[in-house]
């Protein structure tokens, strides 16, 4: 099929096939499932994915006539972002083929929902410092810990988990990745509720949560550099709209302000070009770090400064929207009340902004990097978290 084909293919199947409902709350989460396979089932779930292991094989050019179309829809994704912008595309790069034959057709037609569990109460910018600890006992792995901040963990069937497997050599060289079932015996789930209201994360403690050596992702003691590829994924994914709800709700935004201010007073307009410009800037840089990926040019630290960008593009917004329509734009029925309670976690999830500077000066722009006083000192020896 041509492109101009497959474009208006994409068109009329979403226009017959988009729900409106976005929040898996009530039975929207039974909806979201069943529009997910119905989208795989019509090939537009995992475009560009391997289509041995359930995506469309296709190309960059499809994924993104298909996100074109998808634009003036909110598509009930939000609950798979994890899975499909940061544990699938993990696996798919270092799982084992069993592993992706096991999990990546599932994840893709939205039959189970994953959550990724990297930051704990002690370990957030620092995410090496982890202490959740993973034991092995003969072919299997034992866990005992924490993680907080885990989004979507209440509806989640598994979770990529990043543990402690060797305590005496330093943080980075400790850590092993793992797919755990999050409906075992001794997982616990907590909601925690954000500031825009809801419970989209939550806070797990694992007591002697059992592991197959199976589900072990990359080699042991290797996690950290697994973590790194999940990261990266993370950046992209939060930058160019699939994770955290991210840049889809800026037009939303856009279109709000446009009916509540006076779109006639010259300086109001200048303020709404201003963030339309920003918007369409960071798109065309997400659109060309994704071609690039494709292309097998390694994003990198410019994942994020993409990511950054968008924090701070939710930031201006949030701002511009209180300062055009008064504080009244923050009550909870206001149509910008979400993008403006939503913008402080945009500069946190993902990596801090703080931490994103960091990297961009570090590796994209070659400053001196942040001093590591604890880079060859044994974990056990090192004063975080609860180690005293
Ligand atoms: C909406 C949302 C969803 C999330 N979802 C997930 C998820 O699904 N899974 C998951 O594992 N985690 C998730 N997180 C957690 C997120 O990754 C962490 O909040 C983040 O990494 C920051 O860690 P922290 O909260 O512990 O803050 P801290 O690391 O304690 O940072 C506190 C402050 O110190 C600053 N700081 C820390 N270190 C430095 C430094 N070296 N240089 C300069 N400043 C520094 C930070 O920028 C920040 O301002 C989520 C967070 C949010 C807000």
């Amino acid at each position: 099929m041509n492109l101009a084909d497959y474009r208006r293919a994409a068109s009329a199947w979403l226009r017959d096939n988009a729900p409106t409902d976005d929040r898996p709350e009530g039975d929207g989460l039974g909806r979201a499932k069943e529009f997910m396979a119905r989208l795989h089932d019509a090939g537009y779930s995992g475009i560009t994915w391997p289509a041995q292991w359930g995506g469309q094989g296709l190309t960059q050019a499809e994924e993104r006539a298909f996100a074109a179309e998808a634009r003036d829809y909110t598509l009930p994704t939000y609950v798979f972002s994890i899975g499909l912008g940061m544990t699938g595309p993990t696996l798919v790069d270092r799982g084992t083929d069993a592993q992706r034959e096991r999990f990546i057709r599932p994840l893709l037609r939205g039959e189970e929902i994953w959550c990724q569990l990297f930051s704990e109460p002690g370990a957030g910018s620092d995410v090496a410092s982890l202490q959740t600890r993973a034991v092995l006992d003969g072919d299997h792995w034992v866990v005992n810990g924490q993680k907080v901040w885990t989004s979507v963990a209440h509806h989640a069937d598994w979770g990529l988990l990043l543990a402690r497997t060797d305590v005496d050599v330093p943080k980075h060289k400790g850590l092993t990745m793992f797919v755990v079932d999050m409906h075992h015996p001794g997982v616990t789930v907590r909601p925690l509720k954000d500031m825009t209201g809801r419970s989209n994360f939550n806070e797990i403690f694992f007591d002697n949560v059992i592991i197959p050596d199976e589900h072990r992702v990359g080699e042991v003691n290797d996690g950290w550099s697994v973590a790194v590829t999940t990261l990266l994924h993370e950046r992209l994914s939060i930058s160019s709209g699939v994770g955290m709800g991210g840049q889809k709700d800026n037009p939303a935004t856009l279109e709000a302000l446009r009916k509540v201010v006076d779109t006639e007073d010259p300086l109001v307009r200048d303020q709404l070009v201003e963030l339309h410009i920003r918007t369409r800037a960071l798109a065309l840089f997400n659109q060309r770090l994704a071609q690039e990926t494709r292309a097998g040019i390694f994003p990198g630290a410019r994942g994020s400064a993409a990511k950054l960008l968008l924090a701070e593009l939710y930031m201006f917004q949030a701002d511009l929207a209180t300062r055009l329509v008064g504080p009244e734009a923050a009550l909870a029925d206001h149509p910008l009340a979400h993008a403006i309670s939503l913008a402080p976690a945009m500069a946190l999830g993902g990596g801090t902004n703080e931490i994103m500077r960091n990297i961009v000066g570090d590796r994209v722009l070659g400053l001196p990097p942040e001093p590591r006083v604890d880079k060859t000192v044994p974990f056990k020896d090192l004063k975080v978290g609860t180690q005293t």
